[in-house]
């Protein structure tokens, strides 16, 4: 189907929910994964694992497999691969969207603290708190350097850096429930939650689980990226698709 094959950058689970819509629109779904996380969930149509080489090598990705146009669905902290989305796109001519989901907003009863990166996130942690930390792999050994802290590091796949025996290492794959998470902050003594903004429905229970425990949050905020036309939803995305003009 050449000219309406659409290149989905993905890592989420909205990622996969637009390529099982696209064929019903009349368009073939390409996905590209970074191959971070091991037995991914395949999204329907063409699937293609690993770094481009940066945003040349994406453009060249994109003139070599007549890509038609660039959806960025990447992970809303995820800021380099979108940047070269972004520089691919110029490259190319090639009309690109976002799809990223809404952050998260406070509720009456919360307690939160809004960072602007994983840096201000470990200053800003009290000495000796009870912590539960749910950002991810990557940047989790910034916090285990903090040697007064202690508590419960929830990821998918094991940390980078190994954490001190003063943690426990949690591993799971969400969604997680408000009855689990109300367990695990009660049972790990957490008195302090560190998460980034995420936003969607799967790991939103722990934000309820802190507000009923009185649980205090540092909430990192997403990271800047460049501005594109942008859907919070597969199906808004749609709309944007149809401005793109692809035959
Ligand atoms: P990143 O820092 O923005 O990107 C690092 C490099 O990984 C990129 O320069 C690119 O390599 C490669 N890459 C990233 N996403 C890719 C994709 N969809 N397809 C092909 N290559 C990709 O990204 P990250 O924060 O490490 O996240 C990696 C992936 O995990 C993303 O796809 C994201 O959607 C997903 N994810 C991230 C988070 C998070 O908190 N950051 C959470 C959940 C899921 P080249 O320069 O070689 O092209």
């Amino acid at each position: 189907m050449p000219g309406r094959r659409i290149l989905i950058l993905g890592g989420t689970a909205e990622a996969r929910v637009l390529a099982n819509l696209l064929p019903r629109h009349g368009y073939e779904p390409v996905s590209s994964l970074a191959g971070v996380t091991a037995n991914p969930n395949r999204p329907t149509g063409q699937l293609r694992i690993g770094g481009f080489g940066g945003a040349g090598g994406l453009a060249n990705y994109c003139r070599d497999s007549g890509i038609a146009a660039i959806i960025d669905a990447t992970h809303p902290f995820a800021a380099q691969i979108s940047r070269h989305a972004f520089e691919a796109a110029q490259a190319t001519g090639l009309p690109i969207a976002r799809l990223e989901r809404p952050g998260w907003t406070e509720a009456p009863g919360d307690c939160w603290l809004r960072v602007p990166d994983i840096a201000a996130a470990v200053r800003a942690i009290p000495e000796n708190a009870r912590v539960l930390l749910t950002i991810g792999r990557k940047e989790a050994g910034a916090f285990f350097g903090r040697a007064d802290i202690s508590g419960i590091a929830r990821m998918i796949e094991p940390p980078l850096r190994q954490a001190p025996s003063t943690w426990t290492l949690r591993l799971a794959r969400p969604p997680f429930l408000l009855r689990d998470e109300l367990e695990l902050m009660r049972s790990g003594s957490i008195d302090w939650l560190v998460c980034k903004d995420a936003g969607g429905e799967s790991t939103r229970d722990k934000l309820e689980a802190a507000r009923a425990l009185r649980v205090s949050v540092i909430m990192i905020s997403r990271p800047s990226k460049p501005k594109v036309p942008t859907a919070c939803t597969p199906e808004d995305i749609f709309h944007l698709i149809r401005y793109f003009r692809i035959t």
